[in-house]
């Protein structure tokens, strides 16, 4: 004899309807936190040495890096955590990490 199984998912609420414990209000506010106040060190940029390859751009993993039509690069200290990566990847050394001061 087969048996009817009756077990069955609770739905999955939608994100409007999580507890307001949620941490993700609404969508798209990565912008408004300002997460370069965590960073310890940031990239400088040797525009001398730089050849314009968009590696950092494309290696940084919080988006904090503005790449040029021109090629030219620029840090967002805004969003840089000071991780270090786009000074690991510059194939022409030409990002140093310097610690940050307070101002
Ligand atoms: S990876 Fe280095 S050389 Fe390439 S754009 Fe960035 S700073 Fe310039
Ligand atoms: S230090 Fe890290 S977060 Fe800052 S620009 Fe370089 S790769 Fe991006």
């Amino acid at each position: 004899m087969s048996q009817k199984n009756e077990f069955k998912l609770n739905p999955k609420p939608s994100w409007k309807e999580l507890p307001i414990a949620s941490i993700i209000p609404q969508p798209s506010t990565s912008r408004f936190y300002l997460t370069g106040d965590w960073r310890s060190f940031r990239p400088v940029i040797d525009k001398d040495k730089c050849v314009g390859c968009g590696l950092c751009w494309s290696y940084c993993p919080d988006a904090a890096i503005k790449w040029f039509e021109d090629g030219s690069v620029e840090v967002d200290l805004n969003y840089c955590k000071g991780c270090g990566v786009c000074a690991e990847e510059c194939p022409a050394k030409a990002i140093t990490m310097v610690e940050e001061v307070e101002e």
